[in-house]
């Protein structure tokens, strides 16, 4: 193949990702991101001598060596996998209510165990819907894996759960099997990590991410996922690409319908036959290429899709350990100050304590990211961006600073004497976000899971434009850590299809 030019906007995860594949497949490949450090969201920062990760709770696909997952075959197939240190953990998540609490371990008979243990009327219907998903996440995997015309022949019969599955919420899967509100809230607890609760949450989505969790563990990363994101540029440059970073993209050049190449806030030229948009597609249609050369289709779908929530996070560096404190060894903890997970849905839309939320306690994991004896956990709400939107810039610091105050104080109600400890602390709310990954309203999973959103129905990798192509959280297969990076890899495959007309993933990447 004679040498093609790619240029990839953004060094989120799924920008990194294609380059990753770009490069280490023929192509001279440019990388651009605005930032200093590459990651978008995959990335940590330092206080006073305490690292943060800034993002990543648990990384799902990576398995244990006899049971690799595909997120792992992806990182493996562009020369990542090697480069990182990928560390399990224990459980996948203890939940407190109000009046138990239970901790799911990974492996599908384990976590049915403990979803059921308090539940005993309920252990058939329990048991049935976890089979459905199980096989559901077969199914799944069945048709990611380059099926053979007989296998999509015999689909209907062969993908009958998934099919089935199809337009289901979360709570009408469950509605059909168990009764139990209590059970329910434990069951679905994970809510939070796809942005929507259960009534509005895509079953299918839910299913195959948590079935992930569930049969090859969580994982997180050794030195952050900062140290993903510098592998992947460590792999990218090994294979003869460019990072520029503190460069960002201000134009995407397009002649007769076709991208020729892009413009950096620096006014340096670069021409591409291929363009690989890790910024969101709002920004890269609207801001970089221009509402006039993009087709009114795609705006309009790009107008209907309803932008996710986003975060806001306590960072707090502690003079002391988790242990001085009495928190329990588990890594992530939900707090549910009730059962109404719609209430609590709705929490998210006002500046006020929440009433889901999670303590993670990165130093069960990684105790060498602060000094001896002190430690790092991080309180994380999920909140929308709307209310945010609304506070005057002078009132901005003293809002986030009174909301803080009030989640340490929620925290203190489970930990006593925490906010005694505190020695570093820092703030982040969806403005945060927003300023440090272009996403609108500080998205951080792209546009919503609900049903018609769930990966199946997500925009395309290909974009509007000849030889535009999209690899971030709002185009398929969305939001999250192995998505993301999935989602480089398939723009990837559209790429190649379009200049050697390669048709099975097989065909380039035998590990899949
Ligand atoms: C607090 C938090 C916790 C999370 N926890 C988890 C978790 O536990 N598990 C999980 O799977 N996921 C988690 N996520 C979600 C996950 O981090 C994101 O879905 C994913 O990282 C998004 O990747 P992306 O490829 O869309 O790129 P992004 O991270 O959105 O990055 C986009 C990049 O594009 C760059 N860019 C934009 N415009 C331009 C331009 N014009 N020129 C140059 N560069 C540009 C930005 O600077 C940015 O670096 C979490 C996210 C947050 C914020």
């Amino acid at each position: 193949m004679k040498e093609k030019r790619a240029v990839v906007v953004g060094a989120g995860l799924g920008g990194l990702s294609s380059a990753a594949y770009l490069s280490k497949n023929g192509f001279k490949v440019d990388l651009f991101d605005r930032n200093p450090h590459p990651g978008g969201y995959a990335c940590s920062f330092v206080r006073d001598g305490y690292e943060f990760e800034a993002a990543l709770h648990a990384l799902s696909g990576i398995g244990p060596e006899d049971n690799r997952g595909s997120c792992y075959r992806i990182l493996e197939g562009c020369d990542v996998a090697r480069r990182v240190e990928f560390v399990p953990i224990e459980d996948l998540y203890t939940s407190v209510f109000p009046d138990f609490k239970a901790t799911i371990p990974k492996g599908w008979e384990a976590a049915e165990e403990a979803y059921g243990e308090n539940f005993p009327a309920e252990r058939k219907g329990l048991h049935r819907l976890m089979e459905f998903m199980r096989k559901m996440y077969e199914e799944m995997k069945l048709i990611s894996s380059d099926p053979g015309a007989l296998d999509l022949l015999l689909f209907p019969v062969k993908g009958s759960h998934l099919i089935r599955s199809t337009g289901l919420t979360v709570s009408q899967a469950m509605d059909r099997e168990i009764s139990d509100p209590r059970l329910k809230a434990l069951f679905c607890d994970l809510w939070g990590y796809y942005g929507l609760p259960p009534s509005r949450l895509s079953f299918q989505l839910f299913a195959m991410a948590n079935s992930s969790y569930i049969e090859h563990g969580s994982y997180h990363v050794k030195g952050t996922s900062q140290a993903l994101s510098n592998a992947f540029v460590d792999a990218i440059e090994e294979n003869g690409g460019t990072v520029h970073l503190r460069s960002g993209i201000e134009k995407i050049n397009v002649d007769s319908g076709r991208v020729t190449g892009v413009v950096t806030e620096h006014g340096d030229e670069f021409p591409a036959d291929y363009v690989v948009s890790n910024a969101n597609p709002i920004h890269a249609c609207y801001d970089l290429i221009g509402a006039e050369n993009v087709p009114n289709s795609y705006l309009k779908a790009l107008a209907e899709g309803h932008i996710a929530v986003s975060t806001f996070n306590v960072y707090m560096g502690l003079d002391c350990t988790a242990e001085d404190l009495g928190v329990p060894s588990h890594y992530e903890i939900f707090y549910n100050e009730d059962y109404d997970t719609d209430g609590q849905y709705r929490r998210m839309f006002e500046i006020k304590k929440q009433k889901y939320w999670a303590l993670t306690n990165y130093s069960v994991l990684h105790p060498e990211l602060s000094p001896p004896g002190t430690s790092i956990m991080v309180i994380t709400g999920l909140v929308d961006y709307g209310a945010w939107a609304r506070v005057p810039p002078d009132r901005y610091v003293e809002t986030k600073n009174r909301l803080a105050a009030e989640m340490i104080e929620a925290a203190e109600e489970v930990v006593p004497g925490i906010g005694d400890h505190i020695s570093v602390v820092e703030v982040a709310t969806p403005l945060t976000n927003m300023r440090y990954s272009g996403n609108p309203g500080g998205s951080i999973l792209g546009f919503d899971y609900d049903v018609t959103g769930s990966s199946m129905f997500r925009l395309p990798n290909r974009g509007p434009l000849e030889g535009l192509y999209f690899a971030n959280a709002w185009v398929r297969l969305g939001g999250g850590f192995e998505t993301c990076m999935t989602s480089g890899f398939l723009a990837f495959m559209d790429v190649m299809k379009d200049v050697k007309g390669v048709k099975g993933i097989k065909k380039l990447l035998p590990s899949l």
